[in-house]
């Protein structure tokens, strides 16, 4: 019989942990450390630590490349397309039928609170789900070359994909990399962040479960440097995906250049909200409150940037404020608006914007400060806060600060607003919130984003492609675009 959510967290208030927790890397199908070192794992509404497991590097990173080579080789490349869709298939109702405990492991592990905790493990089944029904739809295409002639094109999969993990969506980001890589027939080595390494090792018991052969999925745990640069630095590594900041996706894409190794890079964003003076002005409040303060902000397609037409700004940011005031922040795991941010690291990075914004007497319109949890004065918390009226080159506006922190800019015509809008050097998503359909026309048209929000935000699904442009990243991933990354083709001519 499986805990109910209820108890699992009782068992969390009680001891400061949930039993049943990996504490090893999953290589060529079984839990093994093959050294003795270890790192803890921090509740981060508590800032405690609430659990250990292994810190690999390069051998361990050997290991697993080599058990998935084989793998490839061996099992998984040349099997067939619907039994792979079956596998997945069973791997989406074990995270269902599991979900209680993923999601209290997830939001204990990363400090979501237990509704997006939820969220996220039903976004990961969703994802299996869907790429198993994709698993037997890879096909190639045929081309008319003359009577004689026949040329053909087949989707191979690529190889040992690598699959490098950020901590903000654990779960969910593991799953839209390796569903697609599994359901095109690679293998995968993935290595969850170091602050977030729990769901991965659970997705490796439910994969096992489900058929997976051994060696077709391996995760190695431990920090960047120590086992995240050897696998992107790996020859016989065939594609990476990796999600997480900038500068650590420069260095990845500089290691996989090295190897002439493919790259899927998902770097975050800056992105705006465009508010129009003509919007519905609480669905616009609605649609943003949500973009920046879900996650406590730490989402690379947050609406983290407010570009708005100075006739609604301040009707606007007094009820954005009276909204970003009444959200209660807490332990994740009691369910409040806003849970504490992930790490000690992250609440130091977002702190410093915090105070340099005071020092240098920003006008501040909600929030502005680090802070605990209410209940026990624990954890790494920030409040819900809004930065009125910058200057485009405010570090505010052109950082990604990766909290629960808006940035507003004014503007005063429509054309002003594209070009506020597209001006950081990132372009992952943007939002356009206006009554008049040829205004968002045109604003979809002018702006520089790999997706697009209208009157709306997080309109989304594991069907629509996600990805950004300029330096928010390389390729796409989600829908059936998704799989792309996973496949190479191969090209066939023939004459008879
Ligand atoms: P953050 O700075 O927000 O922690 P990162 O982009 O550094 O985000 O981390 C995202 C993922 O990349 C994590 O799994 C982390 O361990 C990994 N990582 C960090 N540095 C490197 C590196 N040099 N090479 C490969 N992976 C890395």
């Amino acid at each position: 019989m499986t805990a109910s959510i209820d108890s699992l967290v009782k068992e969390v208030q009680e001891t400061g942990s949930v039993s049943g927790l990996p504490d090893k890397h999953f290589i060529a199908g079984s839990f093994r450390a093959l050294g003795n070192e270890a790192l803890d794992c921090f509740d981060p509404g508590t800032a405690k630590p609430f659990a250990r497991f292994a810190a690999g590097g390069a051998e361990e990173v050997n290991e697993a490349v080599a058990a998935a080579r084989e793998a490839f080789e061996g099992v998984w490349r040349d099997s067939l397309p619907p039994l792979r869709g079956r596998i997945l298939g069973k791997a989406a109702e074990l995270i269902r039928a599991r979900a209680d405990y993923l999601t209290v492991v997830e939001s204990l592990d990363s400090g979501k609170t237990l509704s997006e905790a939820k969220g996220d493990v039903a976004n990961a089944a969703r994802t299996f789900e869907y790429y198993a029904g994709a698993a037997d739809k890879i096909q190639g295409d045929s081309f008319p070359l003359g009577p004689n002639c026949l040329a053909y094109t087949v989707e191979e999969p690529i190889g040992v994909t690598a699959h490098i993990i950020p901590w903000n969506y654990p779960l969910a980001m593991l799953a839209r990399g390796v569903a697609p890589a599994l359901a095109a027939g690679c293998t995968v080595v993935a290595k969850p962040a170091e602050q977030t390494p729990m769901t991965a090792l659970l997705m490796a018991q439910i994969l096992q479960e489900a058929g997976l052969p051994d060696g077709v999925y391996n995760v190695v745990t431990g920090t960047g440097e120590a086992a995240g640069a050897p696998l992107a630095n790996h020859k016989d590594v065939d594609h990476i995906t990796f999600t997480g900041s900038v500068a650590t996706g420069m260095s990845v894409m500089q290691a996989a250049a090295r190897n002439i190794t493919q790259v899927t890079l998902e770097l975050g964003g800056k992105s705006p909200a465009v508010v129009l003076a003509d919007c519905d002005l609480d669905q616009a409040v609605g649609s943003i409150a949500g973009s920046i303060y879900k996650n406590a902000g730490q989402i690379c397609s947050a609406g983290s940037r407010l570009v708005i037409e100075r006739g609604v700004r301040d009707a606007f940011l007094d009820k954005l404020s009276a909204q970003a005031g009444s959200l209660k922040l807490g332990h994740g795991l009691r369910d409040p608006d806003v849970g504490p941010v992930n790490s000690a690291q992250q609440l130091d990075k977002v702190s410093g914007y915090l105070s340099d914004a005071k020092a240098r007497g920003v006008a501040t319109r909600s929030g502005g400060s680090t802070t605990s949890d209410p209940e026990t004065g624990l954890g790494w918390f920030v409040e819900p806060t809004i930065f009125d009226d910058l200057a485009a080159d405010d570090p505010l506006v052109q950082e990604e600060i990766f909290g629960p922190v808006l940035a507003v800019q004014v503007v005063d015509s429509l054309e002003e607003a594209a070009e506020v809008a597209n001006g950081t050097d990132y372009g992952l998503v943007a939002g356009v919130f206006t009554r008049d359909t040829k205004k968002a026309r045109w604003l979809t048209n002018k702006l520089d984003a790999g997706q697009i929000y209208i009157n709306s935000w997080f309109t989304v699904g594991i069907e629509v492609p996600f990805g950004g442009n300029k330096k928010s990243g390389i390729g796409r991933e989600k829908g059936l675009e998704g799989l792309r990354a996973y496949t190479k083709v191969k090209a066939v001519g023939e004459r008879f």
